[in-house]
């Protein structure tokens, strides 16, 4: 499976400037291959590199490789729109290959500058060490906060698929983030108190309106983010080991069903985000891959108003938020379980049967 990884480098003042001087010249070459591109309306790669190389080589002092690099940019970002001329800023991202890039070890690369090529270690935010023979050619260089970051592709493998014999059912959701089959509620009460108290702050600096506090706001909105992503990776990772330990596949609600599920209102929806829902499933979707459990979608619809002992379904099953109330058989429950129990029926039921020889 093919993953993107993000890494911060490590660079010294020197270093730093040179990386930021070449990110620069790269994206002032883009602009003006640009300029070229939407003028003459020459969009294709090998016809731009064809009238420009020797000129922007020249002009801005790039490598071979990079020039032929800003040309693809450009001629990428125009696949889309041809109307309107592009610009680039001037530390937008710049596409590396193997030739301009390469891992000395998983720590450490040789990456070229203007100034030729500087050697600066890496760090990988998630504890998984990368092996450097799994990193494929290409990686995007982006500068955010005073700070150069590898957006590396890697190849990892994904594990051997087990059979399962049964299915492990979550729901997904706010009050708890996730829900499973087993009972167990990841609850969303920490994430909710620290959206909170980021609410506040953030408030009290928007109406202060000066420029420090503007940046503070930039700085709390990457730590809640951090906050809820390092959350996410950690449910994420128990279920899938849960599931893995017990020879169970996932299954999960299609993604069409969730967004409609949610009962909140519109406000707190979008203080929330919809990528609260996205990132944990699409968490738990790749470790799955990589762990080698299937996960199974479900038909989303009823999956919360349907009791999971008798199958009755009806929307005043669900009393409230919490709690599952069956009008036909009177079975009681706290809701999310109930609807975990449910999408796992659903998927338990598609199954492959394995017929004993
Ligand atoms: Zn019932």
């Amino acid at each position: 499976m093919l993953l993107t990884v993000k890494s911060k480098l490590t660079t010294n003042h020197e270093q730093h400037d040179s990386l930021l001087k070449t990110m620069e010249k790269f994206n002032e070459a883009c602009n003006y291959i640009s300029v070229f591109a939407f003028k003459k309306k020459t969009f294709g790669k090998v016809r731009i590199q064809k009238e420009l190389y020797y000129e922007i080589r020249e002009k801005f002092g790039l490598s071979a490789q990079m020039t032929v690099r800003a040309v693809g940019k450009v001629a990428e970002s125009y696949k889309v729109d041809r109307k309107t001329l592009h610009e680039f800023e001037p530390h937008g991202a710049i596409v590396y290959d193997q030739r301009i890039l390469s891992y000395k070890s998983a720590d450490e690369i040789s990456i070229l500058t203007l100034d030729g090529r500087i050697e600066a270690g890496v760090q990988y935010g998630e504890s998984r060490k990368l092996e450097a023979d799994r990193v494929k050619g290409q990686a995007d260089l982006i500068y955010k906060n005073g700070t150069f970051y590898l957006m590396i592709v890697v190849d990892l493998p994904d594990a051997e698929p087990i059979i399962p014999d049964d299915v492990l059912g979550i729901d997904l959701g706010i009050v708890n983030l996730a829900t499973t089959s087993d009972g167990k509620a990841y609850s969303g009460e920490k994430c909710t108190e620290v959206r909170q108290r980021y609410a506040k702050i953030k408030a009290s600096l928007q109406s202060t309106g000066t420029y420090s506090a503007k940046r503070h706001l930039k700085k709390i909105s990457g730590r809640e983010r951090r906050f809820k992503k390092d959350t996410n990776h950690c449910i994420s990772k128990e279920i899938v080991q849960t599931a893995r330990d017990t020879n169970r596949a996932i299954a999960l609600e299609d993604l069409s069903g969730i967004r409609e599920r949610v009962t909140v209102s519109k406000a707190a929806r979008e203080s929330i985000g919809k990528w609260a829902f996205l990132e944990l499933r699409n968490f738990i979707e790749y470790k799955a891959k990589l762990a080698g459990v299937p996960v199974f979608p479900v038909d989303p619809r009823n999956t919360s108003t349907t009791c999971s002992v008798c199958g009755y379904t009806n929307k005043k099953n669900r009393k409230n938020q919490a709690s599952f109330v069956c009008l036909a058989c009177g079975h009681t429950e706290n809701a999310d379980f109930n609807a975990a129990k449910n999408i796992a029926f659903r998927a338990a039921v598609n199954l492959p049967i394995v017929l004993c020889s």
